[in-house]
């Protein structure tokens, strides 16, 4: 298995090349937002293509939608957000750090089973050096530095004792007493909505794009010919005001998601069935597009932990540099929110089932990913460092349907205005169907170099025996390997591999 990139090089090298900035970079930054460059935007559509082509375009039984950023409150209402979208949260009194209970971890530390203290820690990619640290300071502070001592038993914060708050320090002071209990925070972020602003005009960002599906169902079921099972598709941004926004764009609190809602009979005997369809499904598309493999694996969740309306839910995870965590969910949630949405608003909401004779409130079964968190693990897994004639170079093996550029043409030479003049016609030729792009600085190898760096699968190259017979170099970036092709042939190379 091939190692991968640490995050400050990754972080680094999506500013360097333009794929994502720090939000208002300029000021500082603003914590938990990011900007897509030139490329990263590219780099964003394509994903959202694939997706869109592959759940609603390439599909018989689902519809697309795109539903407003705000919604009537009583939306949030229904479906629980307002009372129930919150992470535990604690704070540091001192350093006034916010962190999330459930993502700071302590332990009693003891020697021959006495207690002898408490250590505590963030998470995150230092975790286990910073329990050393920690571990040591702690034996060195009580004087029994040099001692062994027990096995640690790590825990979340949420699972700690009332009795042991004051007793657990601060990750960041290191000192009993400094955090606070842990309590609710809500995520979602508040506006108003109208000029006067009242209890009543209270709006929120939405905090994830399904509630808008939901709220439609009835909708699309009226004007359009789906029929029970069918799914309703939706691309949009969603807002969480995340207590520790990190992992660069992994946890933002401005993000993108991508979701659907699979509305099927409301029969235990028929979700489980379409359930483990679209875990394979999910799962095949996220190969498809390059995300790889070997970093793919499934985590079935526990009855026990699931939202008491939930049936199942299995997410898709990724090895990302700082662990192996969630890339996509996909759940069954029952009929949970159409139930909800039909009492709140008071609109009947059921469907008639022409086959079964039945009227019933549709089960569902909801795919969702974010487009941040698969362009995250896209650029992990083409991420590569070769050596080409003992040069090393910098190489994303990106799929040509996710490359940000898909094609480079370059004039062997740049004084030389016949050359010139026939690689921007090929250019501009190729322009119209596909993102083409046109360098003629530096030396030959300079400009395959910048090009493997932000994947573009292939070069071309305009020279003097493409004015004679006019044909051209086509460069291959996996393989480095060339093919002389005529003008015909290029294009049907590209229709073949672009299609
Ligand atoms: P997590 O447990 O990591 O907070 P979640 O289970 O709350 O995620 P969902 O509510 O199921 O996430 O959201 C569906 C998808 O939206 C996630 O699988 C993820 O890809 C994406 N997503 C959720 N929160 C964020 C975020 N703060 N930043 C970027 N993407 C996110």
């Amino acid at each position: 298995m091939e190692t991968q990139l640490c995050m400050k090089d990754l972080v680094a090298f999506c500013k360097r090349k333009g794929f994502i900035f720090l939000s208002s970079d300029i000021y500082g930054g603003l914590n938990g937002f990011f900007d897509y460059g030139p490329l990263g935007v590219e780099l964003k559509r394509n994903i959202k293509a694939a997706w869109w082509n592959s759940m609603v375009h390439e599909r018989e039984d689902v519809v697309g939608l795109d539903s407003s950023i705000i919604l009537h409150p009583n939306v949030w209402k229904a479906s629980g957000h307002v009372d129930g979208f919150s992470d535990p949260m604690v704070d540091c009194k001192v350093t006034k750090m916010r962190y999330r209970a459930d993502q700071v971890f302590y332990s009693p530390v003891r020697i021959n089973g006495e207690v002898v203290g408490y250590i505590c820690v963030a998470d995150g990619e230092n975790r286990d050096a910073e329990i050393e640290k920690k571990v040591k300071a702690l034996l060195k502070s009580v004087q029994r530095a040099g001692e062994c001592i027990d096995a640690l038993q790590l825990k979340p914060l949420t699972e700690a004792k009332p009795e042991e708050y004051a007793l657990i320090p601060s990750p960041a002071t290191d000192k009993p007493g400094d955090l606070t209990p842990p309590r609710d925070f809500n995520l979602m972020f508040q506006t108003q909505v109208g000029a006067v602003a009242s209890e009543s005009s209270v709006a929120y960002l939405r905090p994830e794009t399904a509630q808008g599906i939901f709220i439609h169902f009835k909708n699309v079921v009226d004007s359009t010919r789906v029929k029970v099972p069918f799914g309703i598709a939706q691309i949009g941004k969603a807002f969480r005001n995340e207590i520790t926004p990190r992992n660069f764009i992994f946890r933002s609190r401005e993000f993108e998601q991508m979701e659907m809602e699979y509305f099927i009979p409301a029969d235990e005997a028929v979700w489980q069935e379409l359930h483990k369809q679209w875990i394979e499904t999910r799962y095949d598309w996220h190969c498809s597009i390059g995300i790889k493999k070997e970093w793919l694996s499934l985590d079935v969740h526990k009855k026990e932990d699931l939202a008491h309306y939930a049936k199942a839910c299995t997410d898709i995870m990724f090895k990302y540099p700082f662990g192996v965590q969630e890339l996509e969910g996909i759940a069954v949630r029952g009929n949970f929110d159409l139930t909800q949405h039909q009492k709140f608003s008071g609109k009947p909401l059921e469907y008639f089932d022409e086959e079964r004779k039945q009227k019933y409130l549709p089960y569902v079964i909801e795919p969702s990913v974010g487009v941040d968190r698969t362009l995250l693990a896209l650029l992990v897994s083409a991420y590569d460092e070769d050596e080409i004639n003992g040069e090393r170079r910098v190489v994303l093996h990106f799929k040509p349907q996710i490359a940000p550029v898909k094609i480079a043409v370059f004039p062997l030479v740049k004084n030389k205005p016949e050359l010139v003049e026939k690689a921007r016609a090929l250019f501009k030729r190729l322009q119209k169907r596909w993102y083409t792009a046109y360098d003629e600085a530096g030396a030959i190898g300079r400009r395959y170099r910048r090009m493997d760096e932000i994947g573009t699968p292939w070069c071309v190259t305009v020279d003097f025996d493409s004015l004679d017979n006019h044909t051209y170099t086509l460069r291959d970036r996996d393989t480095t390997q060339q093919t002389r092709l005529s003008e015909d042939e290029l294009i049907k190379f590209f229709e073949q591999h672009l299609a």
